[in-house]
């Protein structure tokens, strides 16, 4: 008879971080269900979380190392101490013969805070390099600039039940019913309870979101700085401003004031596209609702404006005092489930631990000092496109790349493959074995996966799980801090021989002990927590410092913004067209989005064949006039391409889309398709200050194949 066990964890795809309860026999995952206990989701999940344990087929699992000594070789299996001994003879030598910062990491959104910050203490203090980017690079970097530049750190600072309180609510580039199911579930349970509740949708499509939307701006793609800014310049014009809020907590507003006169609302209207109508409703029920309230995601984020975008919508915020309160504020929907706790450990090559900055020698100097080395690096680390185009250069020699897949995430496709072809030295560490990143590993490492290992991770709102594992990893996967840290050992001998070793970490919790002590004193000061305590008290916000009793639901509450000043700052950015305009040659501009039951480049949810069920393969979205236009069916095969790339899939006519629009899901890679992925045809364009580049936004055209 098998014993049945079952173990409280998380779910680990989307940010909403829901609790989810595995059920085993100690040896297999016998099924999922949601926690009731948990604070995320309230025992909800959506069709993703609760067929996890569908997913669990070992012939789609890396199972053991495997080495290839020459590129033209297939890799063969070999042990973990030659396969790490190996990787740090190599990164080694390219060190000593070629410096650092000729070497690189490429972690993901998707590691454990635990694994984030074995990584980030190798390359920092080992290797002594700044080149250690993560894919949250692509998903909310613009988010992190825009709460650091506006409010003065990267802090969310509302709580789902924010959602759930406001009386006017706009999302914005999100589609929040199938990117963030559970979250967007509450927000309907919520609406049917209040339908006075205002609900705004900003999307160039009428997306699934925008069936519980009162108001939906399908808005020319890209134009959203100019539609907070319309926004800002009629709520000033109707006097529904809070003077007294921006007197006493913010800068900046007088040179604000004087830019948004720039977008009166026909010129907007224009910009936008949208009726001048439409805008006009969208600020009275901004200005003139009780509490405000704005979600995000990708839309604002992956966009060469995407900085600007974010503070022009928190501009909104500080101008209306629509912060730090009941059903307030600004709130980034973050894409993948512990992009905040890559934010938290430094995962992003200009960040430190701690929400430190690289580039701050204090910060630098704070850490070596807490790590017991002389100093870190004061060159810049290279953010992903930059890292990428390094590689292509050949001034990147190795390359570890962790849990993601850059070669089919990464925009520009055949010029990631020709870099990842022509890397000298590729170490992939990887759960699955079929992604397109793992057919250029010179060494695959295999890693263990959800339902295996420990640790913690942040969801959007700040909050704090204890992932558990409820199974041991197959075959001879590891948990991946636990391959990190043994590599970073073996590269301690060979690099510093002299010093006692930084990584005599054995489990998870050792490395969350210190992590956490890095980020004392800190906005995010999550010291005051344990595992112990998150077992005893379930998941909690930060900041948590020593001596809190609970987590903190909401920031700001006090009007004092962690500025110089207390401030926070308005920024009067102007409105900048995205980087590649469409011409007679590509006159279709093409987006990207989730689909439901899909997530990113399928590595995970293609093993659960029920999944397929929703949408069973991957189209191009047109309007019918398009279609019309290019004497296309609906079903036809077409061949789709831009100045980068082609793929040939068919067509779908969608009147959900403008016409000069195309969409695309983000999912279907090389392994389904004909061509490289949605990811062939985008450019690499990014925004200046936060290096995201611009996925949302490429010329294309479309004919038939
Ligand atoms: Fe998982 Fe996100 Fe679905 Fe929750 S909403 S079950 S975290 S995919």
């Amino acid at each position: 008879m098998t014993s049945h066990h079952v173990t409280a964890s998380t779910c680990c795809y989307c940010g909403v971080g829901c609790g989810v309860l595995i059920e085993h026999d100690g040896a297999r995952i016998l099924g999922v269900s949601g926690d009731p206990e948990h604070p995320a989701n309230h025992g909800r999940l959506c069709s993703k979380g609760s067929t996890l344990h569908l997913t669990g087929d070992l012939d789609a699992r890396a199972l053991y190392p495997e080495l290839r000594l020459g590129k033209s070789l297939a890799r063969s299996r070999t042990d973990w101490h030659s396969a790490l001994d190996h990787a740090a003879t190599v990164f080694a030598e390219t060190i000593r013969q070629h410096g650092p910062d000729s070497v690189a990491f490429y972690i993901s959104g998707q590691l454990l805070t635990e694994d984030y910050y074995a990584f980030n203490k190798l390359a920092r203090a080992v290797v002594g390099t700044h080149n250690i980017d993560s894919n949250s690079r692509l998903c909310m970097s613009s988010a992190v600039v825009g709460y650091k530049r506006s409010l003065g750190s990267d802090a969310p600072p509302c709580s789902y039940s924010d959602i759930e309180q406001s009386d006017c609510l706009l999302i914005a580039g999100s589609n929040m019913a199938y990117a963030h199911p559970v979250l967007f579930r509450r927000l309907e349970e919520a609406k049917a309870r209040r339908p006075q509740m205002k609900i705004i949708v900003v999307d160039p499509r009428r997306t699934e979101t925008c069936e519980l939307a009162d108001l939906h701006l399908a808005l020319q793609p890209g134009s959203d700085v100019a539609l907070f800014h319309g926004i800002l310049h009629v709520l000033l014009q109707e006097g529904w401003i809070d003077r007294h809020f921006i007197d006493a907590h913010t800068e900046g507003f007088a040179a604000l004031e004087r830019h948004v006169r720039d977008y009166p609302p026909a010129r907007v209207a224009e910009l936008c596209q949208i009726s001048r109508a439409d805008l006009l409703t969208c600020a009275r029920w901004i200005g003139q609702s009780p509490s405000f309230l704005s979600l995000w995601c990708m839309g604002l984020n992956q966009s060469s404006a995407g900085s600007a975008k974010n503070s022009a919508l928190i501009n909104l915020h500080l101008a209306t005092g629509q912060i730090g309160k009941a059903g307030a504020g600004p709130f980034s929907l973050t894409g993948q489930p512990n992009a905040m706790g890559g934010r938290e450990t430094g995962s992003l090559s200009n960040l430190l631990p701690g929400h430190r900055d690289a580039a701050n020698p204090e910060h630098r100097a704070e850490v070596a000092a807490y790590w017991g080395i002389e100093q870190l690096p004061s060159t810049a680390g290279l953010p992903a496109i930059e890292l990428f185009d390094a590689l292509h250069a050949g001034r990147i020699k190795a390359l570890w790349i962790a849990c993601t897949n850059p070669a089919q995430s990464l925009p520009n496709q055949h010029r990631v493959h020709e870099a990842l072809a022509a890397c000298p030295f590729v170490v992939v560490q990887e759960a699955f074995r079929h992604t397109e990143t793992c057919e250029h590993a010179d060494l695959l490492l295999p890693a263990a996966s959800w339902g295996e290992k420990e640790g913690t991770v942040t969801n959007s709102e700040r909050r704090v799980s204890h992932v558990r594992p409820a199974v041991p990893a197959p075959g001879q996967a590891r948990a991946d801090w636990s391959i990190t840290c043994d590599f970073a050992r073996r590269l301690e001998k060979r690099l510093h021989p002299e010093r006692p070793s930084l990584f005599d970490f054995r489990s998870a919790e050792a490395l969350f002990e210190e992590y956490k002590s890095l980020t004392r004193g800190r906005d995010l000061d999550l010291s005051g927590l344990s595992y112990a305590r998150l077992d005893e008290q379930g998941p909690q916000q930060w900041p948590f410092p020593p001596g809190a009793d609970q987590g903190t639901t909401r920031l700001y509450t006090d009007g004092r913004f962690p500025h110089d000043s207390g401030r926070a700052r308005f920024h009067a950015d102007p409105y900048l067209a995205p980087q590649e305009p469409c011409t007679p040659d590509y006159p279709l501009i093409l987006n990207s989005g989730r689909l439901r039951d899909q997530w990113h480049g399928m590595s995970r949810t293609s093993t659960a064949s029920r999944l397929f069920g929703h949408v069973e393969a991957a189209t191009l979205n047109l309007h019918p006039e398009d279609l019309q236009r290019r004497q296309l069916q609906d079903g036809d095969l077409i061949t789709l391409s831009s100045r980068r790339g082609s793929l040939i899939l068919p067509v779908q006519a969608d009147d959900a889309l403008r016409p000069g629009q195309a969409w695309l899901p983000m999912h279907w890679g090389k392994r389904f398709l004909k061509g490289l992925g949605s990811n062939a045809l985008t450019l690499p364009a990014v925004d200046p200050l936060s290096r995201q580049p611009e996925l949302k936004h490429a010329s294309v055209e479309v004919s038939k194949a």
